[in-house]
């Protein structure tokens, strides 16, 4: 029996799933792009990490991102020059639990990345921080900032 390969890490779904051209209407053919590759493509061009850090932070092989990333934008750029939909999902994947502290009350507890609640699940704190690696601790601070905050 094939092991089953370990499912990929994401920290983010795209806001919307389904693109069409505007001033053709929908082709009856649509590429798939998996929210694993959209993940990938999404950490290192949106966030501009590398391909190490992207695999890494992904829990898989460089040469998988490698692959990943090059399946991905050629899909993403046929879809675009030929007119097609694109849809995003599936793909074999997991959501990045951040590995919580409660600067209060000290509870370690982990919230998923995509939930956008980072109270302490002990005493309901808001004065929590995620004590995962160094780009993921700052993602989730900026997200815990009131939009007021902003520079
Ligand atoms: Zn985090
Ligand atoms: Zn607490």
């Amino acid at each position: 029996m094939a092991r089953p390969t370990k499912p990929r890490s994401i920290r983010r779904f795209p806001a919307s799933t389904t693109y069409q051209p505007l001033d053709q209407g929908a082709r009856e053919s649509a590429v798939e792009i998996g929210y694993d590759e959209f993940e990938a493509l999404r950490l290192t061009d949106v966030e501009h990490m590398s391909q190490e850090e992207v695999a890494q932070m992904m829990d898989i092989s460089r040469q998988s991102i490698q692959l990943m990333l090059q399946t991905a934008r050629e899909k993403l750029t046929r879809a675009l020059f030929e007119g097609q939909t694109i849809l995003i999902g599936g793909g074999h994947i997991e959501v990045y639990h951040c590995p919580y502290i409660c600067l209060d009350c000290h509870q370690s507890f982990s919230i998923p990345a995509t939930d956008p609640t980072r109270d302490c699940s002990a005493c309901g704190s808001a004065n929590t921080r995620c004590n995962s690696d160094a780009f993921c601790a700052l993602h989730c601070q900026i997200e815990v900032q009131s939009p007021q905050e902003k520079p």
